[in-house]
C-alpha cells in the first residue's frame, strides 16, 4: 500500500529557547478534515511576543516538534474547505484567533482568552504552529471572516482584539456604577500597534486621548496619535506622574509599554473610580521602589480598579472587525499607517530588527 505523500509548504520557524534560530523550513500541509478550511496566507505581522520569541526567551514548540512555526497576526484567504464548513468558503479573507482551548471551565464555555487552568495552546506561541507559512489549515470555529474592503488593514485585526477586550472588561467592570460610566478621560501608555490602535479606539468612542511614550515628538507614532485627535506626550518631556496631575480625572488607563514600572507609576495617576487595564506581559525580575501606601490608600479610597488583561475571545475579534471599519470612515488610510515596514518572506531575517521608526512590520507572501 502506498501513501500519498503530504504536501509541504515554506514556513518560518524558530527553535523556543534558542536565541537566532529563525530559520526558512517547510512543514507539511494536512488535508482539511471536518469543519477545516486551508487558507493562503497572505501578510502576517510580527509583534513584541514574536520578538520575545525570536531572542529565545519565550514560546514553545509542538509537542514532538524541535521547531514552532512563528506567527500569530494573519490575514488570509479561503481556498478549499473539508466537509461540514458552513462559516468560509473559497475566496474569503479571514484572520484566525491564537488560543485553543484546554477544557478549563472558562474554555468549555467558550473564554479560551479567560482560561483557568493556563494549559491551552497559542498559535505561534505556545504548542502549535502559527501562520507565518504559505498555507495552513484551520477549524472555522477559530475563523474571522474580514470583509473585503478591509483586505489592507485586516493583518491588524489580532493586535486590536487585545485593545478591545481592554475596553470590554472596563465596560463590563463598570457596570458597577449607576451613573452611567463612559470613559472621558483616557490615557494609553505606550505607543506601539497595542497602543496606537488603543488611540484609535478610544478616539473612535469619543474620549479625550493622551498617548504617552518614552520618545519625544516629531516622530511617525506622534503624527497617528495627533491625526486622530489625540495628544502625544513624551514621558521624557513630562513624566507620567507630572502628566497625571494636569488632568482632571483620568477615567481609563491602558498600559501597553512593556515596563512593570509604568503600571505602578499608572496606579498613582489613576481618578476616582477609573480602571486601569495592564496589557504588558513582562520579564520577571525588575524590582522598584514605590510608594506602597500611598499607592494602597488612593486604590481604596478612589474605588479604582487594576485588571489584567491578555488574548482575546471571539467577541473582540468580531468587535475588532467593526472598530476597523469605523477607523476607515473616520480617519481614512490611517490605521494602515501603522504599517511601516513590508518585507517578501526572502527577507524573513529582517524580521528580528526593530527601528525607532517601526510600528508594525509585516511579512508579505
Ligand atoms: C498575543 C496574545 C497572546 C499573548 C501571550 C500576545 O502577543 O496577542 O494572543 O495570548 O501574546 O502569549
Amino acid at each position: 500500500m502506498t501513501t500519498a505523500a503530504l504536501d509541504t509548504v515554506q514556513a518560518i520557524a524558530v527553535i523556543p529557547g534558542t536565541p537566532n534560530s529563525l530559520h526558512r523550513t517547510r512543514v507539511p500541509l494536512p488535508a482539511p478534515g471536518s469543519g477545516e478550511a486551508v487558507i493562503q496566507t497572505i501578510r502576517v505581522g510580527v509583534c513584541g511576543t514574536d520578538r520575545e520569541i525570536m531572542r529565545g526567551e519565550f514560546g514553545q514548540a509542538p509537542t514532538g516538534s524541535d521547531a514552532l512555526v512563528i506567527g500569530h497576526e494573519v490575514l488570509g484567504r479561503v481556498t478549499s474547505v473539508g466537509p461540514d464548513v458552513g462559516k468560509v468558503q473559497p475566496g474569503d479573507l479571514v484572520t484566525a484567533t491564537v488560543r485553543r482551548p484546554d477544557g478549563c471551565p472558562a474554555c468549555e464555555v467558550g473564554q479560551p482568552d479567560m482560561c483557568l487552568w493556563r494549559q491551552y495552546t497559542e498559535r505561534g506561541i505556545a504548542g502549535a504552529h502559527g501562520f507565518m507559512a504559505e498555507r495552513f489549515v484551520e477549524h472555522e470555529r477559530f475563523l474571522i471572516p474580514i470583509p473585503p474592503e478591509l483586505e489592507r488593514t485586516g493583518v491588524l485585526t489580532e493586535p486590536l482584539t487585545v485593545v478591545d477586550k481592554a475596553v470590554r472588561q472596563a465596560d463590563l467592570i463598570q457596570r458597577r456604577l449607576a451613573y452611567g460610566w463612559q470613559p472621558k478621560t483616557a490615557v494609553v501608555l505606550g505607543a506601539g500597534p497595542i497602543g496606537l490602535l488603543g488611540t484609535l479606539l478610544l478616539r473612535a468612542r469619543g474620549a479625550d486621548v493622551v498617548t504617552v511614550a518614552r520618545t519625544p515628538a516629531p516622530n511617525h507614532a506622534a503624527d497617528l496619535v495627533t491625526a486622530a485627535g489625540a495628544r502625544y506626550v513624551s514621558s521624557r518631556e513630562t513624566p507620567l506622574l507630572e502628566l497625571g496631575a494636569s488632568l482632571d480625572g483620568i477615567d481609563l488607563i491602558l498600559e501597553s509599554t512593556g515596563a512593570s514600572i509604568a503600571a505602578f507609576e499608572a496606579m498613582q495617576i489613576l481618578g476616582n473610580n477609573g480602571v486601569l487595564v495592564l496589557l504588558s506581559l513582562t520579564g520577571t525580575d525588575t524590582h522598584a521602589e514605590i510608594p506602597i501606601d500611598r499607592i494602597n490608600r488612593e486604590m481604596v479610597a478612589g474605588n479604582k480598579i487594576v485588571v489584567g488583561c491578555v488574548n482575546a475571545g471571539f467577541i473582540d475579534f468580531d468587535n475588532a472587525v467593526r472598530s476597523l471599519a469605523r477607523f476607515d470612515t473616520l480617519w481614512p488610510g490611517l490605521a494602515e499607517r501603522l504599517i511601516t515596514s513590508r518585507l517578501a518572506i526572502d527577507d524573513f531575517e529582517q524580521i528580528t530588527q526593530k527601528t525607532a521608526a517601526d510600528v508594525k512590520k509585516v511579512v508579505e507572501f
